[in-house]
C-alpha cells in the first residue's frame, strides 16, 4: 500500500505511475490515481500498476496536480469500487489513504442520515465524505475541514485530499502511517516513503503524526492539528539511484 502526490509544473500522471511502480514493493491489490485540472477525474482499477497504466493509455492524462495510490483492502474486498481514490457525495473532494479507520461505522451511519450516499465498502470513503460534511456545516476552507476531521477518525491514516474548488492545492496529513515530502524547483512529492522521490530532489520533511501539509502557491505549510504552526524540518538525503 502506498501513496504518491505531485504539484508542479510538469506533467503529473507520469510521475505519479512511476512512483507507484516503485512502492509496488509494499505489496497492494488495486491502484488508481486522482487528477486535478478544471475537474477532478479518478481512474482506479483492481490489479497492478501495469493494468491502470494500460486503462489510462487512452484517456486524457494531463495535468499538474494529481495523486496516487496503491491498495492493500482492509475494509471492503479488492475491486474496481473500493480501490482508491474516492470521491466525497458532491464529487467535488477526492482522497486516496493508507491505513485503518477504526471508528468509520458509526461515522458512516451519521453521514448517511445526513444525506451521503456511499459507493464502496471503504472506511476511506466515510473519510472524505466527514471532510465534506464539515466543510459544509462549518462553512470553512478544506484545510480546515480536515484538521477537523482528524479530531473525529480514530486509527491511522496517510492521506491526501484534492479539491475542484480549490484547484491549486494540495492537502496531506497523517498519523500512523509514514508520509514524505519531497521538496523540488516549485514542485512537491508525497509519498509513503522516499523511493519515488529521489530521482527528482533530495530535500524531503517527514511528516510527524498529526500534522496538517498544505502545498499552495508554490508553498509548503505544516500546522499541528490543534492549529499551531509547525517549522518544516528539511532533511538532505543521500541515497544512490
Ligand atoms: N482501509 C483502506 C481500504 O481498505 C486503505 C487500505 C490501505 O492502506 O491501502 O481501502
Amino acid at each position: 500500500c502506498g501513496i504518491v502526490a505531485y504539484i508542479g509544473h510538469r506533467e503529473a500522471c507520469p510521475i505519479i505511475i512511476k512512483g507507484l511502480h516503485r512502492l509496488e514493493y509494499r505489496g497492494y491489490d488495486s491502484a488508481g490515481v486522482a487528477l486535478l485540472t478544471d475537474e477532478l477525474t479518478v481512474y482506479k482499477k483492481k490489479g497492478k500498476v501495469s493494468e491502470l497504466e494500460g486503462f489510462i493509455a487512452a484517456k486524457d492524462t494531463k495535468a499538474n496536480i494529481g495523486m496516487g495510490h496503491t491498495r492493500w483492502a482492509t475494509h471492503g474486498e479488492p475491486n474496481d469500487e473500493n480501490a482508491h481514490p474516492h470521491f466525497s457525495t458532491s464529487e467535488r473532494i477526492a482522497i486516496i489513504h493508507n491505513g485503518i479507520i477504526e471508528n468509520y461505522a458509526a461515522l458512516k451511519t451519521h453521514l448517511q442520515q445526513q444525506g451521503h450516499v456511499f459507493h464502496s465498502d471503504t472506511d476511506t470513503e466515510v473519510f472524505v465524505n466527514l471532510i465534506e460534511e464539515i466543510k459544509k456545516q462549518n462553512d470553512c476552507s478544506l484545510e480546515e475541514a480536515v484538521r477537523l476531521a482528524l479530531h473525529e477518525v480514530v486509527g491511522a491514516y496517510a492521506i491526501v485530499v484534492l479539491s475542484q474548488d480549490a484547484p491549486n492545492q494540495l492537502i496531506a496529513a497523517r498519523k500512523g502511517s509514514p508520509m514524505v515530502i519531497g521538496i523540488g524547483e516549485g514542485e512537491f512529492f508525497i509519498a509513503s516513503d522516499a523511493t519515488p522521490i529521489i530521482e527528482y530532489t533530495n530535500e524531503v520533511v517527514y511528516v510527524n503524526d498529526y500534522e496538517i501539509v498544505v502545498i499552495r502557491d508554490g508553498q509548503l505549510n505544516i500546522r499541528s492539528r490543534e492549529d499551531v504552526n509547525q517549522t518544516p524540518y528539511i532533511q538532505k538525503l543521500e541515497m544512490e539511484l
